[in-house]
């Protein structure tokens, strides 16, 4: 189930709710003061990657010897 994040215009108080899909673009009220003038955020789960990633070959020691 997603999660949708609100923030109260009201008290500005920060609030999550679980909602279904079909119910998700109903409003919302404030648990806190309980106003309806809440504004729904985007909440973003991609997260941005350092420019330039190349990862350096590291030498790897044997450590196993053939014995027989
Ligand atoms: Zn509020």
């Amino acid at each position: 189930m997603p999660i949708y994040e609100y923030v109260c215009e009201s008290c500005n108080n920060y609030f999550a709710l679980f909602k279904h899909l079909s119910t998700a673009d109903e409003d919302s009220l404030c648990p806190n003061c309980g106003s309806e003038k809440v504004k729904k955020q985007l909440s973003s789960f991609s997260c941005s990657m350092p420019d330039g990633g190349s990862s350096t070959g590291g030498s790897f020691s044997g450590g196993f010897s053939g014995g027989g």
